[in-house]
């Protein structure tokens, strides 16, 4: 096929634009993202080669090179994975089709500080080339196709790319950056090491270069065409905890999450028992923006013997922490495990259950700690995941009291839609003689801060937790109580606050009783069947009526959410 020219996807261009003018300053970060590519081409082609042996065509080494032409001024960076075919290589690298997209983009400001920390949470990956590179080409054959059937693909950033046929004998997959003016530093053996070295130690392929030139005893210099690798090639989490730094821990989860910030807290321990696995797990610092896309594309890397196997979104973790990162590493289970028969896999359950404690138990250190420092990542992690941990507690009934431990709300305590009250943080203010939750289910926090059922509460000084997200009526349908403690709506049913009562106050009411008898029974009489019941009540202050229902009935709001879902 003759060389096409395609325009890019509007979006690309966008994003090539302000890569270019918002991250010059992070140009580590370009190889740094080539590699992670080359290592998840490389873990593609094992997984798929489960099935189709043939697929390494008698080359099962596979292994990332690195090298660099000072008098052409280029770097390549190879690897010998799954490659790209012609149609791959459009969707892959000239369009984003992303959830989010459109968001995103109406997110940025222009200041080119502000975006560039949104645009590394957009995750740039290949484009990032285009920091250091004016031109960048990429060839790539597809593991199994025949060695005519190759793709040449290249770029000037300039809103176009070309494409056609080319051949290549080895499969998988070549960048070649011609580097910018002004990028010659990159153009050196040391240099080079030392960024692999920073950044992708923990990558478990070897990444190999040509041996650096040596002197030898005369002091000449000497060029060897031997190849070494740079990197460890070992397995981050195989290694012991002592001997990995807080440095090679955040850039390993860059590259397992493809983000480009430091997560916000990772466990990491090896498992004894029924199940034998390592597990290294991270918490984001921000949620992704396919958070609640249904086709998201990552999740947690499963490992047996520390043989990549898949990538999955849902057999590992539960759909509540759906956004935790990493790997979990089975000794146990048989190399040639599949999908399926992961499915319905008890080893996989018993792993599933033993990391989601792991994960639980990392928040509740976080949410629990004495230091202030840990106790702020506890808040942002809440702005970020609250909602998405909330869905636990109708989720995972095993978990549930720990999650509802977890759980963090507004309430009338502070009146702000801040939220930051636990449930044991209510228990504690709770009045003499209080034994139960009082919560208040509304469409919106304003809606539940402004609702006329909360007027004795606040007169009483009975705190009250605002609950004004659609997730947290079925939290509320799910949780019935909390240490003990039932969790009461205050628009549900008959409230009795007699025990918060002085006699004064039971006096007026039973005057208050008597005297509104006759206007309870007109009432009752003009609403006839629109109502179940008409009664005298002492919870409003302010207002004259409102509307209850009765406690084992739905509760006003989910009623109106189910009519809007159409039921
Ligand atoms: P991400 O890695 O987060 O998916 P990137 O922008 O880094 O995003 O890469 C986009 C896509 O291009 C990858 O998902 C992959 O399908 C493809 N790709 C990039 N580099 C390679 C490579 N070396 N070999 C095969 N496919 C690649
Ligand atoms: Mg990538």
């Amino acid at each position: 096929m003759a060389k096409e020219t395609l325009g890019f996807q509007a979006e690309v261009k966008q994003l090539l634009q302000l890569m270019i003018h918002s991250l010059y300053s992070n140009k580590e970060i370009a190889l740094r993202e080539l590699i992670s590519n080359a290592s998840d081409a490389c873990d593609k082609l094992r997984f798929e080669a489960l099935n189709h042996a043939s697929l390494y065509e008698n080359d099962g080494e596979l292994a990332i090179a690195v090298s660099f032409n000072k008098d052409a001024r280029t770097l390549t960076i190879a690897d010998n994975g799954i490659g790209m075919s012609r149609e791959e290589v459009i969707s892959n690298i000239g369009t984003i089709a992303r959830s989010g997209t459109k968001e995103f983009f109406s997110q940025l400001s222009g200041d080119a500080k502000k975006d560039a920390n949104l645009i590394g949470q957009f995750g740039v990956g290949f484009y990032s080339a285009f920091i250091i590179a004016d031109k960048v080409t990429l060839t790539t054959r597809r593991a199994g196709a025949p060695a005519t059937e190759a793709v040449r693909w290249e770029s000037a950033a300039d809103g176009e790319f070309t494409i056609e046929a080319v051949e290549k004998a080895g499969r998988g997959t070549e960048i070649v950056l011609h580097l910018k003016e002004g990028e010659d530093e990159l153009l050196s053996d040391w240099r080079l090491r030392s960024i692999i070295k920073k950044y992708s130690d923990h990558i478990t392929l070897p990444i190999r270069m040509q041996k650096a030139p040596g002197y030898d005893k005369d002091g000449n210099v000497e060029i060897s065409d031997e190849i070494e690798t740079v990197n460890q090639a070992s397995a981050l989490w195989a290694r012991p905890k002592s001997e990995i730094s807080d440095e090679q821990y955040n850039e390993f989860y860059k590259h397992v999450a493809h983000d480009f910030e430091d997560p916000l807290a990772f466990s990491h321990a090896k498992v004894e028992g029924r199940q034998e696995y390592t597990e290294l797990l991270y918490i984001p610092a921000r949620a992704p923006f396919d958070l609640y896309d249904r086709e998201r594309r990552h999740g947690v890397k499963l490992y047996v013997k520390r043989v990549f196997i898949m990538e999955d979104s849902d057999k590992l973790m539960p759909q509540y922490l759906r956004f935790v990162r990493g790997v979990i590493d089975s000794a146990d289970l048989p190399l040639n495990v599949s999908r399926e028969i992961l499915q319905h896999s008890k080893d996989i359950e018993q792993i599933k259950s033993g990391c989601v404690k792991k994960v639980l138990g990392l928040l509740e250190s976080m949410a629990t700690s004495d230091e202030q420092a840990e106790k702020d990542k506890y808040a942002k992690f809440w702005k970020e995941f609250g909602r998405v941990l909330k869905e636990g507690v109708g989720e995972d009934f095993a978990n549930k009291d720990k999650i509802a431990g977890l759980l963090r709300f507004a309430s009338t305590h502070l009146d702000t839609n801040e939220e930051v009250v636990s449930l044991a943080d209510y228990i504690g203010r709770m009045k003499e003689g209080q034994d139960v939750i009082y919560y208040i289910t509304a469409d919106s926090f304003a809606a539940a801060q402004h609702s006329p059922h909360l007027e004795v509460f606040r007169k009483k000084g009975i705190e009250v937790l605002l609950l004004g997200d659609r997730v947290d009526e079925w939290v509320v349908s799910s949780l019935h109580e909390f240490d003990g403690k039932k969790l009461q709506s205050v628009a549900k049913g008959e409230l009795d606050l007699s025990k918060f009562e002085d006699e004064e106050e039971k006096k007026q009411q039973e005057a208050a009783a008597s005297d509104l008898k006759d206007v309870v029974e007109k009432v009752k009489e003009v609403l006839a069947d629109k109502v179940k019941d008409v009664r005298i009540t002492h919870r409003l202050t302010d207002s004259a009526a409102c509307i209850v229902v009765d406690n084992a009935d739905m509760s006003a709001n989910l009623e109106r959410l189910l009519k809007s879902a159409g039921q």
